[in-house]
């Protein structure tokens, strides 16, 4: 096992050459954007081909929080099912919401068409799967919300389920024709690179610790101060420590994955030959995916654990499903930072002293996070008091038994 390694920014090898993000900070910029992940800088693209000024101020490396660290799994929806959000935010808003995270798996694959990225962008469909006919039952009935919606999903059998996976420990499958797999880091990389050549300043290892003002507004870093007209914060699950608002609204909760060894000729052969996304509901919550190069990409609900008892909780559900899988074991292993809401939506909206958001994807950010930087910068240029239907949404606190207590990888309903 390779210590706290992150095997998407491992591969592929020779790496692409590195984004340059140092150098002496601007004094002032019309547009900060306070986080280098797939928010900040699909949201500092966006402005910098507009040609707005726009920095992006990141405290570690470029792509190095969620946005790199996650299961590159490019899904459409939420953390929440389109049923929930009919049920809570009625039909016309759950259904809009839902095209938007259609619109965000399409704005993934175009850009990684115009800028050329080189992620392994491959967009073969997602999995969702049932350990048990309730569960199949229920997807059942999502099957038919969604398709009231006009998107397109389809109900796979044991049989087709267990063909296309290569296992036969589920009992079906709601299956998404419309979700890829990526490697999110040479993803969110390709995206720094437009941005800069678009004329975005970007730094990293800019932490910035205090924003002053409420527009103008000064942001405080080591390496100096920077004078703002407007800032966005896009540093999700870490947004809080900069706004008391953000911080009653979204937990941070640190999230374990690993890259098996490559499978062996045989598995290979079987386990997801179309190379679609899946994951599972069950109290586990597996997620995987196939690599490039034949290996998987697998995370669960494995919290806040150490290493080996990360890998060992990991390989164990893992091996529940492709028993042959045990000995790969975790031959890279690392954590991520996710973002959870109260209500498992992200919210795009201004803070009370001003400063614009977007985040609380709650482990579904890969396409969301790239739409809403986007939205964020949209809604910036266009100078707007609200940008429906986002602004329209309750931002819901999480109470203070609720943050005491563990929080739980599926956030509540709405
Ligand atoms: C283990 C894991 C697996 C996941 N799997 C999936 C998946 O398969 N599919 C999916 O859709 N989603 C998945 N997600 C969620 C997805 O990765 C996120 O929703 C998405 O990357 C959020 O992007 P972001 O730019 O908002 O946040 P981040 O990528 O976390 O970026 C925020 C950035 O802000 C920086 N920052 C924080 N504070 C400051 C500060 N004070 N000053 C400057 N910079 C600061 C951080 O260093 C960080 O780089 C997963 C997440 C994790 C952790």
């Amino acid at each position: 096992m390779q210590a706290s390694q992150v095997f998407w920014q491992l591969t592929p090898d020779p790496a692409p050459a590195p984004v340059a993000a140092e150098g002496p900070l601007p004094a002032a910029t019309a547009v900060a954007v306070v986080g280098g992940g797939l928010t900040g800088l699909s949201a500092a693209l966006t402005l910098a081909e507009r040609a707005v000024p726009v920095l992006v101020l990141e405290s570690g490396a470029l792509a190095d929080g969620a946005s790199g660290r996650n299961g590159g799994q490019v899904l459409t929806g939420f953390n929440v099912g389109i049923r929930d959000l009919v049920r809570h935010l009625g039909p016309d808003t759950a259904r809009e919401l839902w095209r938007q995270s259609v619109a965000a798996v399409d704005r993934v694959a175009e850009w990684v068409e115009r800028y050329r990225i080189p992620c392994d962008f491959v967009r073969h469909g997602n999995l969702q799967l049932a350990d048990s006919p309730a569960t199949l039952d229920d997807f059942a009935a999502e099957r038919e919300a969604l398709a009231a919606a006009g998107v397109p999903a389809e109900l796979l059998d044991r049989e087709e389920t267990s063909r296309r996976l290569g296992s036969r420990f589920y009992v079906g499958a709601l299956y998404d024709p419309l979700a890829g797999g990526i490697n999110p880091y040479r993803f969110a990389l390709g995206l720094a690179a437009a941005a800069q050549a678009a004329g975005a300043v970007l730094r990293a290892h800019t932490p910035v610790t205090a924003v002053e003002g409420r527009g103008p507004f000064v942001l405080h870093t080591p390496a100096g101060r920077v004078r703002a007209e407007t800032v966005l914060l896009a540093a999700n699950a870490f947004a809080g420590a900069l706004d008391p608002f953000l911080a009653r609204r979204i937990r941070r909760l640190e999230a374990s994955i690993m890259a098996t060894a490559p499978m062996p000729e045989a598995l290979a052969a079987r386990v997801l030959p179309g190379r679609e996304t899946a994951f599972d509901n069950t109290a586990r919550l597996r997620y995987f995916q196939r690599t490039a190069d034949g290996r998987l990409v697998f995370g669960g609900r494995v919290h806040d654990a150490a290493r080996r008892a990360a890998a060992r909780q990991l390989s164990r559900a893992l091996a529940d499903v492709f028993p042959e899988a045990r000995t790969l074991g975790a031959a890279y292993l690392w954590s991520g930072p996710i973002a959870l809401s109260r209500d498992g939506l992200p919210h795009l909206g201004r803070t009370p002293s001003g400063l614009y958001y977007a985040a609380g994807y709650s482990g579904h950010g890969v396409a969301l996070a790239t739409w809403l930087g986007a939205q964020a910068a949209q809604w910036i240029l266009a100078g707007t008091a609200d940008w429906p239907p986002w602004t329209a949404l309750a931002f819901p606190v999480w109470t203070a038994d609720e943050r005491r207590s563990a929080p739980a990888l599926v956030a509540e309903r709405p």
